[in-house]
């Protein structure tokens, strides 16, 4: 099974697009919504993670919400932190419910598993140095 979680964002004049209805109606995806940011007249954030027995599939429902107006990005474009000033504590992967976040061997440095993250934000609170930002 081919899976991905992406942040599609819209613009204003496109927040009532109801392109998660075309994506499973129209293009047979599984649609997981993990969180929503819509409010009408602004911009609006959803984030989704879709499946498809096909990665193809998944493409082809992506490429008609680009067609529609709406931005797709990665999740791990969306958080991201400074490594100069990244310690590697560990403390943003305790608070981390999905496991996204980890140290890994063997320089135990900071790793983010994007297909794991669902931008809850937890970790940029949890960074003591506030070196996390989450754009959502
Ligand atoms: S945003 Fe949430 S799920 Fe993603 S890495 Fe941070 S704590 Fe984990
Ligand atoms: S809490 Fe902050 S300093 Fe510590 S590992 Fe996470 S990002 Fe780095």
């Amino acid at each position: 099974m081919a899976r991905c979680r992406v942040v599609l964002t819209f613009p204003p004049d496109k927040v009532e697009k109801p392109v998660a209805y075309h994506l499973v109606k129209d293009f047979d995806l599984r649609i997981n919504i993990l969180r929503a940011k819509v409010d009408l007249n602004e911009e609006g954030k959803l984030l989704i993670e879709i499946e498809n027995h096909k990665q193809e599939a998944i493409q082809r429902g992506l490429q008609f919400v680009r067609e529609q107006g709406v931005q797709v990005e990665l999740v791990d474009k969306e958080l991201q932190w400074d490594d100069e000033e990244c310690t590697n504590c560990g403390a943003c992967t305790a608070v981390c419910r999905p496991r996204a976040l980890h140290l890994e061997a063997p320089d135990w440095k900071l790793v983010l598993d994007k297909q794991k993250c669902t931008a809850c934000g937890l970790c940029v609170d949890a960074c003591p140095v506030k070196v996390i930002r989450i754009d959502f």
